[in-house]
């Protein structure tokens, strides 16, 4: 079986599962081959669908934001994988947290070392009783973007450090934010004179573009709202001292959107001494650093005829395949976080050797409950020689799909294998040691 870091298992992190050596495909094969053993033996539940994460994916992409984005410092948003390992991981790297509840709050400084300003609560609206519970924990830094807020936090809260969340284009984006949250510029002085009438304490400005932005350019026109909001601050009596420019970062785009940022802070904020600037990226983080393997629990010819009249044309699927993970469980990205999949073969009729000449088929691969919007994949080509038995894999599953997984249907979320990766593995390694022995005792 996959062999385990001697010191990590069971003591540095007894809470967790143990870290393991290695390439994720090389533990994708293990998982597999592993789960072939279970099925022999018997298990219930042994070809289980499974993720493996590559935490050294997670430390290579924070070095590639301290490369092109040295300034600003990251708040991870938790929302998008509140994986403990991965927050660890970047607790030790120095960053900081963006949190949506009391709950992902609670889950950050549960780890112990984590002090409470680094994290923002990132939420413009959040029930009075999560205000109260984060001014117990320790946590101030926390987002508005309307009057009722105010009121909330005054009462609530009213040691806060408010930062004002501004609507900006979003319109360039997979998953647009504007139509829920942020204020219009032209509601931003009426907020900030509440704000001062509340005596509250108002920091900064804060936006987010949408996540998944194809478009980097619209950071520029975000930035400039920025400016125009801080200077309204100034007119509300007020000294903003933080810019938060939020999330959105694709990965494949991430150092175009990083040189359009640079560029409009130093044209808008050329003097920028006593302003801290952050972020809060998500997807960037971790898109990549999951895999999944499913397993082909079913095979059958799709419908013909009957109430379902199929086209007879070549490009239909000429069969369909069920896997043991679908919408209601990881892929619930295929319909929250607008992606498409692509499947690939991890093994083959058995085999681990799929030939590149093998006759491909178009397939449809569909998830393991009883509903059937529980698809996958409606049109993928595939190996026509894949049997019930052999695997899928599914790359970059690390954003937006364990987080909002259900049971539906009585299945399990899968389960999460880590590993600390090739290339990078004794800087995680160092980094997660390091953290656990220095948050121990907080
Ligand atoms: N910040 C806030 C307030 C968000 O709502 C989100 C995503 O929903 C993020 C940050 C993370 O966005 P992304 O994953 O696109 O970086």
């Amino acid at each position: 079986g996959p062999q385990q870091l001697d010191d990590t298992d069971g003591r540095i992190f007894p809470s967790l599962p143990p870290l393991l050596h290695g390439h994720s495909d090389i533990h994708l094969r293990n998982g597999v081959m592993n789960a072939s053993r279970l099925a022999a033996a018997h298990e219930p539940d042994a070809e289980k669908a499974f993720f493996v994460a590559d935490l050294s994916q997670v430390y290579r992409q924070h070095q590639r934001w301290k490369t092109c984005l040295p300034e600003i410092q990251p708040f991870y948003a938790v929302k998008c994988n509140p994986d403990p390992y991965v927050i660890r991981l970047l607790a030790a790297l120095g960053a900081g947290f963006d949190c949506a509840s009391n709950g992902e709050i609670s889950s950050v400084l549960n780890i112990g070392g984590i002090d409470p300003s680094r994290i923002i609560f990132a939420n413009p609206c959040k029930a009075v009783s999560f205000v109260r519970s984060a001014a117990r924990m320790g946590v101030d830094m926390m987002t508005f973007d309307n009057a009722d807020e105010l009121y909330k936090i005054a009462r609530a809260h009213p040691g806060a450090k408010l930062v004002v969340r501004i609507l900006t284009d979003d319109s360039k984006s997979l998953c647009a934010f504007g139509i829920k949250f942020g204020a219009p510029l032209a509601t931003v002085p009426g907020l900030l004179a509440k704000a001062q009438e509340l005596r509250l304490d108002v920091v900064g400005v804060s936006f987010h573009v949408g996540s998944g932005c194809y478009d980097p350019s619209v950071y520029t026109d975000a930035i400039m709202r920025a400016r125009k909001v801080f200077d309204m601050g100034v007119d509300a009596g007020y000294t903003f001292t933080l810019l938060d420019v939020g999330g959105g970062f694709e990965d494949a785009l991430f150092e175009k959107a990083a040189s359009f940022l640079t560029t409009a802070i130093d044209q808008y904020f050329p003097a920028r001494d006593g302003i801290k600037i952050i972020a809060e990226p998500g997807r960037f983080y971790v898109s990549k650093a999951f895999k999944l393997a499913a397993n082909i629990i079913a095979r059958r010819a799709p419908l013909t005829g009957g109430a379902i009249a199929r086209s007879e044309s070549s490009d239909e699927p000429g069969v369909m395949y069920y896997i043991n993970d679908g919408v209601y469980g990881a892929f619930n990205c295929i319909l929250f976080d607008h992606q498409v999949i692509h499947p690939y073969v991890l093994s083959l009729n058995g085999s681990f050797h799929v030939p590149s000449s093998e006759p491909q088929m178009v397939s449809s691969v569909w998830g393991p409950t009883c509903d059937s919007i529980d698809c996958v994949s409606p049109k993928t080509m595939l190996p026509s020689g894949l049997r019930v038995g052999d695997w899928l894999g599914f790359d970059n599953m690390g954003a937006y799909t364990v987080c909002a997984a259900s049971q539906f249907n009585g299945f399990e979320v899968s389960n999460v294998i880590y590993t600390t990766g090739g290339i990078g593995a004794s800087e995680v390694y160092n980094a997660l040691a390091g953290f656990a022995e220095n948050g121990h005792g907080h």
